[in-house]
């Protein structure tokens, strides 16, 4: 526990009816009874104060001691309710500075309760997330990681692994004595088991992520087919420029909406078409990038004209991308040749009149939705850092399980199996170093 006590404004820094200062550590009660009128403060009571410097009324506020240990960062924490103008919250976090406090730095708050063992870093980190959260989905996957079901997952992995890691330094180390011995079957089979269960994370990783950061949508299609209207019905407003001189849509564009919750980052391209414009080639291998960094394709046909080789040209080369394919102003007479595209699922829209654009949000949901395994609609896991610790204790698992095959020394195999550990503490914060700790405590914001 640290001998210090910090403070910081934890509302937002705009004009509002209420604003919040936090203060957390030992000096916390005398702190806030020397700003303000009160001379006793009683534990998880809500005081009418007048914030008091000198003779002079500050302003007016509802203050909360809370006694540690049953607090946010395990501290005694006391909590300002002001007046939410910046004149107010500054002039009371500086009489607060000079009672003897210190500026928290951000996430410190949060970075306490977890040195305190209030909350392991995954769930720290989930604190971020709902902060940040930026749809309602997001919202309930970081509260369900504040909850602790990923701590929960990992813990019983791990769990697992120093059963083994037991067993494994007993048989290295006394060989002689009467203890059961491990077969390499028996190590085998445990890391088999332990192999699926990161397995099935890893698994379940996908939508989880993007629901945090967005699954990237590229909108292709020769110009003038309709991509800007379309992001614009994403968008919801008039972002890119409409109009009907082909060609005009020219540089990318990276923009984000929503489908039905599911965060999206549009890329809105220039089409891909072959010119001789310098300023259209730019966009075109701009366009061609996205196509290849996207996730998702959504390829644009115009169905009032033709198939020009063009438009064949990028469904050829969408074949090995994920591609939802459009048929758009099915408004105007019919001029594409169907057939050619009967093997094909086409969703018909027309973005003026607001057709099929159900159908494609559809298409989108049911992209995301589909998956290997059926869980990936409840992911446990999203956060990068996470996966990709995840994906090192896999990587070690794997070679641990390839080396008992062989029927390699058991001291190797242990290194192995000790790695996985570590990197599954990580999560947790139990085996992460204080620079990572640091780090992502730097992201968060300041009060939290
Ligand atoms: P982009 O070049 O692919 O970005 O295409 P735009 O979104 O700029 O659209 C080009 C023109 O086609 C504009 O005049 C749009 O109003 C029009 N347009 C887009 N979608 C439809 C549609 O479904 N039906 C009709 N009739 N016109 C459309």
């Amino acid at each position: 526990m640290t001998d210090t006590t910090i403070t910081a404004i934890s509302s937002a820094q705009a004009e509002a009816g209420i604003g919040v200062i936090r203060i957390s550590g030992p000096e916390s009660l005398n702190i806030a009874k020397k700003i303000t009128n009160r001379s006793e403060l009683k534990n998880r009571y809500m005081h009418y104060c007048k914030i008091m410097q000198g003779d002079k009324i500050v302003d007016e506020a509802l203050v909360c001691y809370m006694q540690q240990p049953h607090t946010y960062t395990g501290e005694d924490v006391v909590e300002i309710q002001c007046h939410g103008s910046s004149a107010s919250l500054k002039e009371i976090l500086s009489m607060i500075l000079d009672a003897g406090a210190e500026m928290a730095e951000p996430g410190e708050f949060t970075k306490r309760a977890f040195l305190n063992g209030k909350m392991d870093l995954s769930q720290a980190e989930a604190v971020i997330d709902l902060i940040k959260a930026k749809t309602k989905r997001s919202l309930g996957l970081a509260a369900k990681q504040l909850g602790g079901a990923l701590s929960k997952e990992v813990s019983g992995i791990r769990d697992e692994l120093k059963e083994l890691l037991i067993q494994l330094t007993v048989n290295m180390d006394y060989p002689d004595e009467d203890i059961e011995e491990i077969t390499y079957n028996k190590i085998e089979d445990s890391l088999s088991s332990i192999n699926d269960e990161i397995f099935k994370l890893i698994a379940q990783s996908d939508e989880g992520k993007i629901l945090r950061e967005g699954l990237s949508v590229a909108i292709i299609g020769k110009p003038n087919v309709g991509k800007s209207s379309l992001m614009n019905i994403f968008m919801g407003e008039e972002r890119s420029i409409v109009t009907s001189v082909a060609g005009t849509t020219r540089d990318t564009i990276e923009e984000s909406a929503q489908i039905r919750g599911i965060p999206i980052r549009l890329i809105d391209t220039a089409g891909i078409h072959q010119s001789e414009d310098i300023v259209e080639k730019i966009g075109i291998e701009k366009s061609k990038q996205a196509f290849e960094s996207a996730q998702l394709v959504l390829l644009i046909l115009d169905s009032s004209k033709k198939l020009s080789d063009e438009d064949r040209e990028l469904i050829n080369a969408s074949k090995d991308s994920d591609v939802i394919v459009v048929l758009n102003k099915t408004d105007l007479p019919s001029e594409i040749d169907e057939d050619e595209l009967k093997d094909i699922k086409l969703i018909k829209t027309s973005f003026t009149n607001n057709e099929g654009i159900d159908d494609l949000k559809d298409a989108i949901e049911e992209y995301i939705k589909s998956g290997s395994s059926e869980s990936r609609i409840d992911p446990v896991i999203s956060n990068i850092r996470h996966i990709n610790l995840v994906k090192l204790a896999n990587a070690e698992i794997a070679q641990a399980l390839e080396m008992c095959r062989a029927k390699e020394a058991i001291d190797f195999i242990e290194i192995n199996v000790k790695a996985a550990f570590d990197y599954l503490g990580e999560i947790s914060g139990d085996t992460a170093s204080g620079e990572i700790i640091d780090e992502i405590f730097s992201r968060f914001c300041l009060g939290k």
